[in-house]
């Protein structure tokens, strides 16, 4: 009944939707109506890092919302969980990443720091990178790198050049008319491809060269996933603009870029409020991120992660997989066709375990377990994929 009805009444993005229906959801588990479980090994696509349903999320959300909901648009009234949230963050963060935008979503971040990058420098050029993803909305559009989904909606924004990541020819590409090099320090939807650390420190260099800003989405990369709070840390190369979401709110919708307090001031000025938003920030949201960062801190969910690579990298390396690659517990397998992903992926499912896929690729599955998985679990998830992959290549 439920299944008609969310064919016939909800939008629909594709012909064959998963399509599970969830009664409830905990810890690294979700539920079905019809009574079957679910391990969620790709965290609602790197949102529930810390499982479904966190007890300490749970907690913040009930003390905020017998409090106030949405007040007054963002940036007028001072809202104490905003406050709360933006210290803990940004005390974790280099000294030039001082003060952040809140948003609700991914691509608004995105769309966020293009503009700031575009109002700051006064130029509107911006260098991206092939088989990037950074949102669907008209701005993060024009910057994602894979023409299948660009095609349909052109025009999109004018003077984008995309470069082919990890390489240094792209370094060409930016000059003194660049506002912003945007990219993923780890391509996620590209097939979950780190970058190069030399190639990031020569793009860095570059732009400062030239003036132009560095913008790193950290949209999927971003809150332990890899390891450390966020990606960049692990490369030593701080951006000068960094745009989070996803994981961000343990589960609730929040997202936010975070540069200077200097850069800012284009937002102030020329006119005042040239960038506002009604709910970025929500009072509720901010309340959930704050709990999910005070836990993700105070607990050994970066060491998690580290583990989850080693285990994952020595269980499955080689066992018929063309590469096992990634860092931290946001991982990838490269298979040899579309055909066998298809099949381990739903062999999986039949078993009760949910992988996924990327956008710009078909011959990867998606690793993104919630850090909370215990060893037992996570042996149980390889094991399924190994002797799906065994059942399907012999
Ligand atoms: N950037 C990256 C790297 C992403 O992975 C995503 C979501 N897959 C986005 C941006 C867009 O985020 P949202 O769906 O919250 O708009």
């Amino acid at each position: 009944m439920n299944k008609l009805l969310f064919k016939k009444l909800i939008a629909q993005t594709s012909d064959n939707p998963i399509s599970l229906e969830i009664s409830h959801a905990n810890g690294v588990f979700l539920h079905t109506t019809d009574g079957k479980k679910f391990l969620d090994f790709i965290s609602g696509i790197a949102v529930s890092s810390l499982g479904h349903n966190h007890p300490k999320v749970i907690e913040a959300l009930h003390e905020q919302i017998d409090k106030h909901l949405h007040v007054m648009v963002y940036g007028e009234f001072v809202q104490k969980p905003q406050i709360e949230f933006a210290e803990l963050l940004l005390r974790q963060l280099p000294s030039k990443l001082e003060q952040i935008y809140l948003v609700n979503s991914g691509t608004e971040a995105n769309e966020g720091a293009l503009k700031l990058a575009k109002k700051y420098t006064e130029r509107s050029k911006f260098v991206a990178f092939n088989n990037s993803y950074h949102g669907d909305t008209h701005g993060s559009l024009s910057v994602t790198g894979r023409d299948v989904y660009r095609d349909p909606y052109l025009p999109l924004l004018p003077d984008i050049h995309f470069g082919d990541f990890n390489s240094l020819e792209a370094l060409k590409l930016i000059d003194d008319k660049t506002a912003a090099v945007i990219m993923e320090p780890i391509q996620g939807e590209g097939g979950i491809i780190p970058a190069k650390k030399e190639w990031l420190e020569a793009i860095q260099e570059k732009c400062s060269e030239v003036g132009a800003l560095l913008i790193y989405d950290e949209i999927q990369s971003g809150f332990g996933r890899t390891g450390n709070l966020f990606a960049f840390q692990y490369y030593d190369v701080t951006p000068d603009i960094l745009c989070i979401a996803k994981a961000m709110g343990g589960g609730m919708p929040i997202g936010g870029f975070i540069s200077s307090k200097e850069i800012f001031q284009a937002f102030k000025y020329n006119p005042p409020l040239n960038h506002v938003t009604t709910f970025g920030g929500h009072p509720v949201s901010c309340a959930a991120a704050h709990a999910n960062l005070k836990e993700i801190l105070g607990g050994d969910y970066l060491q998690r992660a580290e583990h989850i690579e080693a285990k994952v990298k020595e269980k499955l390396n080689g066992k018929g997989i063309v590469e096992v690659r990634g860092i931290g517990a946001m991982l990838g397998l490269e298979l040899v066709s579309k055909e066998l992903t298809e099949k381990v992926v739903t062999k999986c499912f039949e078993e009760g375990i949910l992988l996924g896929w990327t956008l710009h690729s078909n011959t990867l599955i998606r690793l993104a377990p919630p850090l909370i998985i215990s060893d037992q679990e996570l042996d149980h998830v390889l094991d399924t994929i190994l002797s799906a992959i065994k059942l399907f290549v012999d």
